[in-house]
């Protein structure tokens, strides 16, 4: 016979903490402190597996449940001495629901289910106090008739509100035994004229009807929506929780809380809870009354009272059981309580959520203490958390205040992490001037190279358009700098120069807004923000390693991660500064340097318009001869901060037609230089337009009709490498050919490199390993990789343009659906966030594989946004990949990921 339910009472459960899958989080909790001799009142748990057969089977049980749960129940009446239904001593029960992956308040549940106008007389009698039986009955009634009838809770708290005003009682405390008499009546009355029936007095009836109800509430709005946003499974359902009760609310010698082991938003390593005296568990959630807090350290206004002052003896045996439940499950934990009686009783535990800083300080002090072992506190940070260390932060009193006061504009999505506020500039010359004077936010509907210098300069970007991969967001999350974007219900008029949301007054130029970029929410107003101390540590050095034990123990988290890990990881820069931010973050390399955004500085444009617009190649090669001397000093300063490192130099890879002059001033402007006649130049512009310039002349395909152009960086990037190998500092360069479909656009192109490598070595004596490679972000090289692994010294996944193309979405584009798509389940996630293992993942393994046919020691990195991203970094570190390339301020989260990629994957081979 399939067991349904679980057993857990008198120091001895069927289940234990590792059965969370069978008996969800809270199931498997109580199990676990039931069988270390933690105090928790007897029940049972019935199993997810129920709620699967329930949905599978329109809504009705496994024929063996009812046996299991009647047998179960009679365990918990023997061990309790009492029985359900029974006039004299009834015996109460919660029924809870509990998943695997905890939901807090998402789902129902029900308190003191098992009174009836019978056992109310038996509860008030076994009790002595018949006030403490006439509310938990009209508690029940309410809660019963919400989760289980659909009776809107607000009919009774109508009826609740109205008769504390007719008493003028402050509290319900205040309300006598015999005005809630009077009270129960009504909520049966409401329960009569709402659903035409009695509420029901029948004890199986109201049990079955709650656990009905609790495997129901998997499936209410709630619920599918924390399952979306969390990312988890439809199909694991809940469990329910059948607990005999107990009370915090029988007297002053009662109470309930909760709390946590350590703290969870710092993770300082203290007890830290709230609790409420002569309450059950759910005023405490309501916030009707506001909790105290547990520990005397806790204190901060007078009148407080503590329950360490309250109740000590209690107090100490919480203390002991914190402790206790830490050591065992050598991790923070969350906990809610009951004392009855004076007495304690522990109704869940669970892993606590922490911040990332409480993350991290948990992880490293736990080494310390002895409770686990560096490998242990690698797999404990979530990867992504570690970057909160990095971002600066809104100062949390203010921020709440201006919530608070309505000031939320609207919300996109957070691209950059960190809080910024300045003054709106709508566009990136202004954002430039202004930055001069103030901190500025540059706010426009997208972003594009030409902006560089203004988004430089911005503290935040705030764009209404574009995804997470869109240009802002990239180059946002390249600087470090706070960003939100494809924030849709914003509206930016640059006509009018204002931005608007609906509800708000429409800001302008100059007036102050606040990101941020690690919710999205963007808020009117100036909210001060604070820096972060790992950056003042590695990057300002304005303060020192022993001052900062955030610093210290990043660093310790990170160099542990580096022990373990096997996946290399580098970055994506393009400037020396960009390269020393990645290098003190620990890249071990450059993986791609974008050679475009070089080209877009003010007195480089002029030279590269000349170049694009020159009448022939002898034009082309005067104006590359003049842009060479700004490449190679640009190479030289990454060549330097890198000292031996390994760079990877991708050669020019947009469309041409992104450095054209577009407004009719620059036409003017251009042709006013080159000497040309204005309609002239304009006739030349839109001639080199395209319909579709993603898929158009772009990449290698420009080197293959221009050679000079690459020809001019090969020379650049060479001669930069000489310079510096012959300032004695150790140079490794590797040249990157993008978008390559064919082996024979890379074998022209490679043996162009290795040509004009040689020249420049000839002519500066000097000699330096020349290693050329391909990027794969075009379905077709994933194909013939086998083919290009014979030429190639090295692969790049481009996953940008990879997804893109096996796709077939625009990566600027996609914004505008792919939302939906995620929404309506069509896609799991944003393939451009997170890659796609089951289509694109597969030509990342077929491309290396295809690869390493041809060549065994072929190189094979990801130079692609999701080289940054923790899933995709585990799906890379199975694909044996060499390393990941992500943004500067992205390296510290793919150590830590690496790290943990290479301990599941130890761990899944054995
Ligand atoms: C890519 O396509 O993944 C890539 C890294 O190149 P870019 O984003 O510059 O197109
Ligand atoms: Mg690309």
């Amino acid at each position: 016979m399939d067991k349904y339910v679980y057993y857990f009472g008198d120091g001895h459960a069927e289940g234990n903490a590792k059965m969370k899958d069978v008996l969800g989080g809270k199931g498997a909790g109580l199990a676990e402190m039931t069988n270390i001799g933690v105090p928790v009142p007897p029940g049972f748990t019935i199993s997810t597996a129920v709620c699967t057969w329930f949905y599978d089977h329109g809504n009705s049980y496994p024929p063996e449940l009812e046996q299991q749960v009647r047998e179960n129940l009679a365990a918990v009446e023997r061990s309790v001495g009492r029985t359900l239904g029974d006039r004299q001593k009834p015996l109460l029960v919660s029924v809870r629901s509990g998943a695997r992956a905890s939901m807090p308040g998402m789902m129902d549940t029900i308190l003191n289910l098992g009174l009836n106008d019978e056992t109310i007389v038996g509860l008030a009698g076994s009790s002595g106090d018949e006030r403490f039986a006439l509310d938990s009955y009209r508690r029940f009634i309410q809660m019963y008739s919400d989760v289980v009838l659909e009776i809107d809770k607000e009919k009774f708290e109508h009826e609740l509100f109205a008769l504390r005003d007719r008493l003028g009682a402050k509290t319900d405390a205040d309300i006598p035994a015999e005005s809630l008499r009077g009270l129960v009546e009504t909520y049966k009355g409401i329960v009569r004229s709402h659903s035409g029936k009695d509420f029901p007095q029948d004890v199986q009836e109201q049990l079955w009807g709650a656990v009905g109800a609790v495997f129901l509430s998997w499936n209410n709005n709630r619920a599918i929506t924390y399952r979306k946003l969390n990312q988890i499974p439809d199909d694991w359902g809940t469990a329910v929780n059948v607990q005999s009760m107990v009370f915090g609310n029988m007297g002053s010698d009662c109470a309930t809380g909760v709390a946590f082991t350590r703290d969870p938003s710092t993770g300082l390593r203290r007890f830290y809870g709230e609790y409420l005296p002569n309450a059950q568990g759910e005023d405490v959630v309501a916030g009707i009354r506001t909790p105290l807090p547990i520990a005397k350290t806790q204190v901060t206004s007078d009148g407080q009272q503590s329950l360490e002052e309250l109740m000590p003896s209690v107090y100490a045996q919480l203390e002991d059981v914190y402790k206790k439940l830490e050591s065992h499950y050598r991790d923070m934990q969350d906990i809610e309580f009951t004392i009855q009686s004076g007495k304690l009783y522990l109704l869940q535990t669970r892993t606590g959520k922490r911040t990332g800083f409480a993350a991290v300080k948990i992880a490293c002090d736990m080494v310390e203490e002895g409770l686990i072992k560096p490998r242990e506190a690698v797999a404990r940070v979530e990867a992504n958390q570690i970057i909160q260390l990095l971002a600066p932060v809104f100062d949390p009193a203010e921020k709440e205040k201006a919530v608070g006061g309505g000031r939320v504009l609207g919300r996109g999505l957070p691209a950059g992490p960190g809080a910024a506020a300045g003054r709106i500039a709508f566009n990136a010359e202004r954002a430039v001037e202004m930055a001069a004077h103030d901190a500025v936010i540059l706010v426009r509907i997208e972003t594009s190279p030409e902006d560089i210098a203004g988004m430089h300069r911005a503290a935040g970007i705030l764009t209404t358009r574009g995804g997470l991969t869109s240009h802002a967001a990239v180059v946002a999350r390249g600087m470090g700098r706070p960003c939100v974007v494809g924030a849709g219900s914003i509206k930016v008029d640059y006509g009018r120069g204002e931005m608007r949301s609906e509800g708000h007054e429409p800001l302008e130029e100059g007036d102050w807004v606040s990101i941020d970029g690690t919710t999205g929410e963007i808020i009117a107003g100036q909210i001060p923000t604070r820096p972060s101390e790992v950056l003042q540590v590695l990057l300002e050095e304005s303060m020192k390693q022993e001052e900062s034990e955030v610093f210290r123990n990043f660093d310790r988290l990170l160099k542990w991660s580096d022990e373990i890990r096997t996946l290399g990881v580098r970055t994506n820069a393009d400037t020396p500064q960009d390269a020393r931010v990645a290098r003190l973050f620990g890249a071990e390399g450059i993986g791609l340097c974008r050679t475009e955004h070089m080209f877009f500085a003010e007195e480089r444009i002029l030279r590269v318009r000349e170049m694009i617009l020159a009448r022939n190649e002898k034009g082309r090669r005067e104006a590359l001869d003049e842009l060479l001397p700004f490449q190679k000093a640009d190479f030289e300063g990454i060549f330097r901060e890198l000292a031996g490192m390994p760079v990877t130099v991708r050669l020019l890879d947009p469309p041409l037609h992104e450095f054209l002059p577009s407004t009719e001033a620059q036409i003017s402007a251009v042709a006013r230089d080159m000497n040309w006649g204005f309609v002239e130049l304009r006739q030349k512009v839109n001639q080199l337009h395209e319909a579709n310039p993603m898929l158009g002349h772009r990449g290698c395909r420009l080197a293959i009709t221009y050679p000079e152009i690459y020809e001019m960086q090969v020379r650049a990037i060479y001669e930069a490498a000489c310079d510096v190998k012959q300032a004695g500092i150790g140079v490794h360069p590797e040249v990157m050919i993008p978008l390559v479909g064919t082996v024979r656009e890379l074998q022209t192109l490679t043996d162009m490199v290795r040509r004009v490598a040689a020249e420049t070595f000839k002519a500066r004596g000097v000699e330096i390993p020349v290693v050329v490679g391909t990027m794969i972000e075009i379905p077709r090289a994933a194909l013939v990789a086998e083919k290009l692994g014979e030429v190639a010294e090295f692969f790049s996944f481009g996953t940008n343009d990879l997804t893109q193309m096996t796709f077939g979405y625009s990566r600027d584009d996609a914004g505008t659906f792919l939302p939906e798509y995620v929404d309506k389940k069509i896609l799991p996630k944003d393939p451009f966030e997170s890659i796609d293992t089951e289509g694109v993942g597969q030509l990342v393994r077929l491309g290396t594989a295809g690869g390493r046919r041809a060549n065994p020691k072929l190189k094979v990195g990801v130079c692609g946004e999701h080289g940054g991203d923790p899933d995709s970094i585990r799906f890379f570190r199975s694909c044996d990949l060499n390393y990941v390339s992500c943004s500067p301020y992205r390296v510290p989260v793919a150590r830590l990921a690496a790290a943990q990629a290479e301990l599941e994957f130890q761990h899944f081979e054995g």
